[in-house]
């Protein structure tokens, strides 16, 4: 499969999800997620049309943004794990980060989107299973990350995100739970996008109310394999 074929089949998932919901799917912004894939796929992907990107290294971000800044329109979202060490490069290269996940990060962020003269929409990650392996901030701290945020102008909170555990089941209630937690923190006002659902869930994240799907594999194949 093409890339073009790829998001045009991601494109008719997405569509069908939220029709079988009763969601209009223009609410659903897909993130073209092109870690570790080359420039050309991204190319490919934007010449169908696709804008929005998901990269998870800061550096790879970083040099892929540069390399592309002919292509007008491109939005950049970082969905990786974010150390306070990596926030400038992250500050400068992207146009949403979705993984906030702590109070010190959101202050770094934050000094670093202000020197660079932009306002940064945010997501909070959210560990909703509690899943040690995982990144993001436990239920119970999201309210301080998102004062951390508010106290920053030049962040602008705009949701929760998630990575859900592998398995189906698993995976609808931690999309359920996200949800709920919008609920439990201001809903759709205060947190208007939820950033849940890949290849393999996206079908039960917009069933859950996701507005931000993040795919990788079904678009540009598997990774590591070349
Ligand atoms: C890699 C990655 C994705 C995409 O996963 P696929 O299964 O390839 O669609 C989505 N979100 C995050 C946080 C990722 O790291």
């Amino acid at each position: 499969m093409t890339v073009t074929e790829g998001l045009a089949a991601t494109r008719a998932r997405i569509a069908r999800a939220a029709l079988a919901s009763g969601r209009d799917p223009a609410q659903i912004k897909l993130v073209a997620v092109s870690k570790t894939k080359p420039l050309e796929s991204i190319r490919e992907a934007y010449a169908a049309g696709q804008r929005a990107f998901g990269e998870n290294y800061a550096q790879e971000l970083e040099t892929k943004a540069l390399a592309l800044a002919d292509l007008p329109d491109l939005e950049w979202h970082f969905i990786g794990h974010l150390q306070t060490n990596k926030a400038k490069l992250v500050a400068r290269s992207a146009h949403f980060v979705h993984t906030v996940d702590g109070e010190s990060l959101a202050r770094e962020l934050g000094r670093r989107a202000a020197s660079a003269g932009r306002v940064l929409p945010v997501l909070i990650e959210v560990n909703v299973g509690g899943e040690p392996q995982k990144h993001g901030a436990a239920p119970s701290e999201i309210e301080e990350v998102a004062r951390a945020i508010a106290a920053q102008p030049a962040l602008a909170l705009r949701g929760l995100m998630t990575v859900p555990p592998d398995e189906p089941e698993a995976a609808r209630r931690a999309f359920e739970t996200l949800a709920s937690l919008r609920s439990l923190h201001g809903g759709a006002a205060r947190l208007p996008e939820l950033s849940m659902g890949m290849s393999g869930d996206l079908e039960l994240a917009i069933a859950a109310g996701a507005t931000l799907v993040r795919v990788g594999t079904a678009i540009f194949g598997a990774r590591g394999a070349g």
